[in-house]
């Protein structure tokens, strides 16, 4: 049998012929707008493929035609992405909301009822609830404690449940490390959806992947990404993709193509750069999330910690959900601190090592308040019932050696 290589040994050379490059060992940039055609003939036919005029001949390329609709560091990324999810196709965004703001506006009509999981990303979030109901999309939300049977009685009750077009979750959820079944949830979707109509889950796969959990192996139609986070992980690229199959990723990419929202050539070579520590970055950042997380556990001025290795077979669902679905513990903690706001900000500002800023999965620790940051602007009712007070910092834990990062936060928990 053929030998399968794993991911991270590809991320170095899939994709990319270095003998189309003068030899370059690494992608060039190709900082270009647009593409000289051979022929007439050649032009001609590039654009029949990329407009669908045509089926593909019998190993004929989609060639390159102008960077809004591709660009070879763009199809390299591309490329690339694919093989930690096992998806069919990828696309590579200028940011993680174009990613999401593209996927929701290409599957979504008016009339279309929405059901999205709670909490979301404030600017997932944000388009929602506050931006698809001009357009005359209905959303309805449901939250960890709910059941499978709970939430289908509740799409009935909107009246709506013939105009259900898409299931829409994160998880975990951010910041509380809440997990939601992604089979469960296309079981869901599969009860509404008709021979006609196949109603579509997407997963915001952010805060695990794509190394430590695969969405779409359990059921997911589409996987979204903000590159921003793990998978650029430096902190200094704005990034996002979606991934799919062939069939869901041509309606993404065209799309794309008439939003103009591709990422550019700069972009997909910083991305192709980061994809290359992408599995020992990670790897380092579990296990220093694990020994940060135990720390924090015995910690007598922490009063409840936050992480997924935390979850004991005895809390039942949530372990078994995490049993089946998730690869890792994850780099990310949060946990409340005894006391409320002045306690949290004293911490935070006590930090020498841990960077205070938002965003998450990059090299360097970052801390945060969620109530009064990434959280601002979910309702207080909603806050209080996810566990988002004033007491509670949000950590991502970043590539520094653990006994340094811990004995950070021991010293700002001291000044509490
Ligand atoms: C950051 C983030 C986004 C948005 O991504 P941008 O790259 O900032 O546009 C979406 N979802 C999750 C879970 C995120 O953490």
């Amino acid at each position: 049998m053929k030998h399968k290589m794993k991911p991270e040994s590809l991320m170095m050379s899939h994709g990319y012929k270095p003998e189309l490059s003068e030899g370059a060992i690494k992608s060039p940039i190709f900082q270009t707008s647009t593409f000289v055609f051979k022929s007439a003939e050649e032009g001609k036919a590039f654009f029949e493929i990329a407009y669908g005029l045509r089926e593909k001949h019998k190993g004929e390329k989609t060639g390159l035609i102008y960077s809004r609709i591709n660009n070879p560091d763009l199809e390299i990324l591309e490329n690339r992405l694919c093989l930690w999810d096992e998806a069919e196709e990828a696309a590579a965004f200028e940011s993680g909301m174009s990613a999401i703001t593209t996927v929701l506006l290409e599957f979504l009509k008016p009339g279309d009822l929405l059901l999205s999981s709670i909490p979301l990303y404030g600017g997932s979030d944000h388009f929602i609830n506050k931006i698809l109901p001009k357009w005359g999309i209905n959303v309805a939300s449901f939250t960890v404690d709910q059941t499978k049977e709970d939430i289908i009685k509740q799409v009935e009750a909107t009246g709506l449940a013939d105009k259900l077009a898409m299931v829409y979750i994160e998880t975990p959820a951010n910041p509380t490390n809440d997990l939601y079944d992604i089979k469960g949830c296309k079981e869901i979707a599969n009860l509404f959806s008709t021979p006609e109509k196949e109603i579509l889950l997407a997963v915001d796969n952010t805060y695990m992947g794509p190394l430590w959990q695969h969405p779409l192996k359990h059921g997911a139609d589409l996987v979204l990404y903000s590159a921003t986070k793990y998978i650029g992980g430096h902190s200094d690229v704005i990034a996002g993709a979606c991934l799919g199959s062939f069939k869901l990723m041509k309606r993404v990419k065209g799309l794309r193509t008439f939003l103009g929202n591709m990422a550019g050539p700069w972009t997909g070579w910083l991305l192709l750069r980061s994809l290359e520590t992408l599995k020992v970055r990670m790897d380092t950042q579990a296990f220093n999330a694990e020994r940060v997380a135990n720390f924090l556990n015995h910690h007598n001025k922490v009063e409840k910690v936050y992480f997924l290795g935390n979850l004991k077979e005895e809390d039942g669902e949530q372990y078994q959900i995490k049993q089946r679905q998730c690869l890792s513990n994850g780099g990310m903690i949060s946990f409340d601190v005894k006391g409320g706001e002045k306690e949290a900000f004293k911490f935070l500002n006590s930090l020498k090592l841990i960077k205070l800023a938002v965003s998450l999965g990059s090299t360097e620790s970052l801390a945060e308040h969620p109530a009064t940051m990434t959280h601002a602007d979910v309702e207080f009712a909603h806050k209080q019932k996810l566990s988002i007070t004033e007491k509670m910092i949000r950590l991502s834990i970043g590539v520094e050696n653990y006994n340094d990062i811990i004995s950070d936060i021991d010293q700002a928990l001291e000044k509490i």
